[in-house]
């Protein structure tokens, strides 16, 4: 295993470090409960058959926060902080006076990690002790430990510059990676793994010499334990010829993300080093054919020097263990290996590798047998949505020009300049989550749920009226998450009790599995939406997710490509478009705040993606009328990449993040040829703070700049869900005047 999921089972290190934030218990206790997440996981793992267990990817946060950590990259502003751990938090989630490390996505997964800022202030020295106290720890077990680290180039090329590209740094670092990997051999480390992930992005011809150089210097040292170089996430295509040619003694390959036998074979190189292969998927929770692996080791047998059989990447991706899920459907369990499971699958190609396939007959038989139930399974193939989708033509994704449909729109809507909304969520309030949980535990009854609901959205409605907003929502009161909710009511979807997954920090996320053909069953929000509608004259907006976004937040399925369940998820999405405006809705939000998430690494592979994406979308918004008004939402304002896209999903207003990183990106999406009504946030919802008239009124003028009035919505950058309803009020209500002064 490459490494493995921190968090705990039963999320323990979760409940542990938050209780340490809320001063319930002390840092010894904190420590405690990490230790013997550590010690039970490894000894497991271990006595599940591995031969070699990972050490160092524990982490109380984030493990490019431990390695900045480690080499005395901390930002200077938290330095005054005493306490090496609560400086440690300080610059994971930031203080009343100190703003935190900025987090982003780790390549194209759904965990986030923190950004580490090297600025002229930084000055590298090495702080060993976490990573030399997990070695000893796991080494008085008895147990064979790897350490892992995080390879210098991606830590640097991951790292934000202050003044400066981190890469000029690598001068300065190498000699420290040299000292570390000389203090682990010492402590009895036989092997090391680097972490060079970004192996599988596009680099220049410098950069790939760059690393050429690297690893040449790393392993001319003498005094240092036998090192991998691990790469994952895709193929690290011309990366892997420089790489072998170095004298590292082995690389990791991700054999589920493109890299082929063929590219392994080209390397003549490789026929000297040990490469570890990994076949089983550490990302996705679907069972690994057997048959497929052993095919694919048996071939890289002859064309390397050795073949360790291993996970594509870090397990924390993926639930921990399938006996947590008891009540899911037997036949999709069999279907499916969370974090045991693989490790178990390891195990047994490893030994029908060495010592032939009669040594695991029945794993075999089990495994084979749970693959043909599932390739049998009536769920995979739904023939009427797929006879839809294929009778669908071109023009099913276009609606009548911008030109054409906007005059409709503003007489249907009658709105004023400056149209003032909010993003659709509005406070979870402590009493919904307690009422969504009583209704799950069978303490209250679906009806009086739905009830209270009613109750929280008639309020919602009632405040919006009283602030004077002009596009009003029923504020999500009955979702749990915005992609679980529709989850839960499409065919073709399982959720999890206990799939928890860490998604940044202790924040952990439950993402539903996507097994077979998607179809809606009945409408999923039309009831909400149609009775907040019922009680207010302005209009209410309908609320969905967009397709990218749900198959982004969920395991996908791995027998067809993405692009395909994409369109089925879009065809729901659809039908419940329809049916909102059969209700007499007259505006539709489809957010889709992780079309940027999804873009693939490799260049090459992005404007594939980017066309199925964004014909997805067109997909799910343009069977409606044009008097219909379609907005979505994007959680980001650095498009990069994506900003054609944007333009290209043709909604008639988008509303983006902007409050944090001024308005400049209205200057981009102008050049980019947008046109369309924009709703650039003019507040951070991140933040408990209520920001003042004024400050909005001049986020409204800076957009004027760029944008015309005609085009210019008003509201807030993000959802409210996570703000208190005192604070939000306060917030609306300026943001209201400021509109006002700006009309
Ligand atoms: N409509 C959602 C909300 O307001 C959008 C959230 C998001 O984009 N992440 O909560
Ligand atoms: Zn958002």
């Amino acid at each position: 295993m490459l490494g493995i999921p921190r968090i705990g089972p039963r999320r323990e290190l979760k409940k542990a470090i938050e209780s340490y934030w809320a001063g319930r218990i002390d840092a010894e206790s904190l420590h405690a409960v990490g230790r013997e997440l550590r010690q039970s996981q490894l000894t497991g793992l271990y006595a599940a058959g591995l031969d070699s267990v990972p050490v160092g990817t524990f982490s109380y946060y984030d493990q490019m926060l431990d390695t900045a950590v480690l080499f005395g990259a901390l930002p200077p502003r938290v330095a005054a902080i005493a306490d090496p751990l609560d400086r440690y938090f300080a610059a994971a989630r930031g203080t009343e006076t100190v703003a935190p490390l900025e987090m982003t996505k780790w390549f194209d997964t759904n965990y986030h990690y923190l950004v580490p800022e090297i600025g002229p202030e930084t000055e590298f020295s090495l702080h060993p002790e976490k990573l030399l106290g997990e070695l000893k720890e796991a080494l008085d077990l008895g147990l064979p430990a790897r350490p892992v680290v995080i390879g210098p180039l991606t830590f640097l090329k991951l790292a934000k510059g202050i003044d400066q590209d981190p890469l000029r740094r690598l001068a300065e670092l190498l000699p420290l990676y040299r000292e570390l990997l000389r203090g682990l051999a010492e402590a009895g480390a036989q092997w090391v793994q680097l972490d060079e992930p970004v192996l599988v992005t596009d680099l220049t011809a410098d950069e790939l010499a760059v690393v050429g150089n690297v690893y040449t210097e790393l392993a001319s040292a003498s005094d240092r334990p036998a090192l991998v170089v691990a790469t994952y996430f895709g193929r690290p295509g011309p990366a892997l010829p420089v790489l072998a040619s170095t004298p590292v003694e082995a690389v990791a390959l991700d054999f589920t993300a493109g890299t082929t036998v063929d590219d392994i074979v080209a390397v003549a190189a490789l026929r000297d080093k040990l490469v570890v292969a990994g076949v089983v998927d550490g990302r996705n929770i679907w069972r690994t054919d057997p048959d497929q692996a052993l095919t694919t080791l048996a071939t890289l047998l002859g064309s390397t020097g050795a073949l360790v059989v291993s996970s594509s990447c870090s397990l924390l991706h993926v639930p921990y263990s399938l006996d947590a899920e008891p009540e899911l459907d037997a036949a999709l369990r069999s279907w499916l290996a969370f974090g045991d499971e693989k490790v178990a699958e390891v195990r047994m190609l490893a030994t029908a590798l060495h010592s032939g396939t009669d040594a695991v007959t029945d794993e075999l038989t089990v495994a084979r047998a749970a693959l043909a139930s599932r390739w049998a399974d009536g769920r995979l193939r739904d023939d009427t949505v797929r006879a839809r989708l294929s009778a669908l033509g071109p023009e099913a994704l276009n609606r009548a020009p911008a030109s054409k449909r906007l005059p409709l729109q503003r007489d249907r809507l009658d709105l004023p300049l400056l149209p003032t909304t909010t993003i659709g969520s509005f406070p979870q309030t402590p009493a919904i989550r307690k009422d969504r949980a009583a209704m799950v535990k069978g303490t209250i009854t679906p009806e009086q749920y739905r009830e209270r609901m009613r109750a929280e959205i008639a309020e919602v409605i009632a405040l919006q009226e009283k602030l004077g907003l002009d596009v009003l929502v029923h504020g999500e009161p009955e979702r749990n998450d915005m992609v679980q909710y529709f989850a839960e009511q499409l065919d073709g979807f399982a959720a999890t009790a206990n799939g928890w997954v860490q998604s940044y920090g202790t924040r952990c996320v439950r993402p539903p599995i996507l097994f077979g053909d998607v179809a809606r069953r009945a409408p999923m929000t039309v009831e909400w939406i149609e009775y907040a509608q019922s009680l207010t004259d302005k209009p209410v907006k309908g609320m969905l997710t967009g397709p990218v976004t749900i198959l982004a937040w969920s395991f996908v399925r791995d027998d067809q490509p993405l692009a395909d369940s994409a369109r089925q998820v879009a065809l729901a999405i659809r039908d419940e478009t329809v049916d909102l405006q059969a209700a007499g809705i007259r505006i539709i939000q489809v957010d889709e705040p992780a079309l940027r998430e999804l873009l693939p690494l490799r260049t090459e592979q992005q404007q594939h993606y980017l066309d199925w994406a964004v014909a997805a979308f067109r997909l799910a918004t343009s069977g409606i009328s044009d008097a219909t008004q379609i907005h979505t939402h994007l959680c980001y304002s650095e498009f990069g990449e994506v900003i054609d896209a944007i333009a290209a999903l043709d909604a008639d207003v988008t509303s983006i993040e902007a409050a944090r990183s001024h308005m400049e990106v209205l200057d981009d999406l102008n050049a980019a040829g947008f046109a369309l009504g924009i709703g650039p946030g003019v507040y951070d919802i991140h933040s408990p703070r209520v920001p003042s008239v004024e400050e909005m009124e001049r986020s409204l003028r800076a957009a004027l700049k760029a944008v015309p009035a005609e085009r210019l919505w008003v509201n807030p950058d993000c959802g409210l869900k996570t703000r208190g309803p005192v604070e939000v009020e306060a917030s609306l209500r300026n943001m209201r005047a400021a509109a006002d002064a700006v009309r």
